[in-house]
């Protein structure tokens, strides 16, 4: 099982806190997002458990980036499960960026299920290296635990 998710990371490293390396990574990371759509709605569908106030749209219309073990990244509405990567056709995971105050952005990936109504909810989390797990309301971060706040949709480029 381990060995199957491993593949799934995605490419932001997660370093000691040892300055210099961090900061390198901070800004590889962010310089390699930059590029990116932000989709602030969307994420605030997955963020909030899927109740924001300020969103009309169902969340099957939103676009969100994925991506697969094998790092390809590619836009696609919300829907749940793993998509086949348009590339390789392996599963791909909905793909957001966090950040702890101090050690920088995080890459969460995520699988959309269906709640007892029929819409669309986040059901399971991974972040970084860390195994699957089942969301909930907190992103601690895998390094200090403390709570992250979500970052950015990244980019479906770069690769
Ligand atoms: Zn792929
Ligand atoms: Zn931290």
């Amino acid at each position: 099982m381990m060995s199957s998710l491993r593949g799934t990371t995605p490419r932001i490293k997660i370093v000691a806190p040892d300055d210099g390396g961090r900061r390198a990574a901070t800004y590889s990371v962010c310089g390699a997002l930059l590029m990116a759509a932000l989709a602030f709605y969307a994420w605030n569908y997955w963020r909030d458990g899927g109740t924001p106030s300020f969103v009309a749209r169902p969340l099957e219309e939103v676009t969100l980036t994925w991506q697969c073990p094998n790092g390809h990244r590619f836009r696609a509405e919300a829907a749940a499960g793993p998509l086949p990567c348009p590339t390789c056709r392996a599963q791909a995971f909905v793909l957001q960026v966090y950040k702890c105050a101090e050690h920088g952005p995080v890459a969460v990936l995520g699988v959309f299920g269906r709640d007892s109504a029929g819409r669309l909810e986040i059901q399971r989390i991974k972040i970084a290296d860390q195994p699957w797990q089942p969301a909930g309301r907190r992103y601690p971060c895998p390094v200090c635990q403390e709570p992250m706040i979500w970052l950015r949709d990244p980019a479906p480029a770069d690769e």
